[in-house]
């Protein structure tokens, strides 16, 4: 199975069917998470951080993230989401 996101299907089921999802706790952990949007997989519920340039899936998004799981750009059109690459991976631990 290949782990790789290429911004327009779930890393996890493979299904390309999202929709915008609210989630408060992720929104306080991450700082990418407060200023961007979330989308969850259909499938299987996998949570996605939208690309604001082509609203594809920046990364996946899930509580126990660190930081080296981010990727440093968009794998759909190269954009570089700054909040993401300046997190330092404490916040989610508090
Ligand atoms: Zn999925
Ligand atoms: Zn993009």
């Amino acid at each position: 199975m290949a782990e790789e996101n290429d911004g327009k299907h779930c890393i996890a089921c493979g299904k390309d069917n999202f929709s915008i999802v609210h989630d408060e706790w992720m929104k306080r952990a991450f700082p990418f998470v407060e200023q961007g949007q979330l989308k969850m997989c259909a499938g299987c519920g996998a949570k996605y951080l939208v690309c604001e340039k082509c609203r594809n899936l920046y990364c996946r998004i899930h509580p126990a993230l660190e930081a080296w799981e981010l990727p440093d750009k968009c794998p759909s059109c190269g954009w570089i989401n700054k909040d993401v690459t300046t997190w330092d991976g404490t916040s989610a631990r508090h």
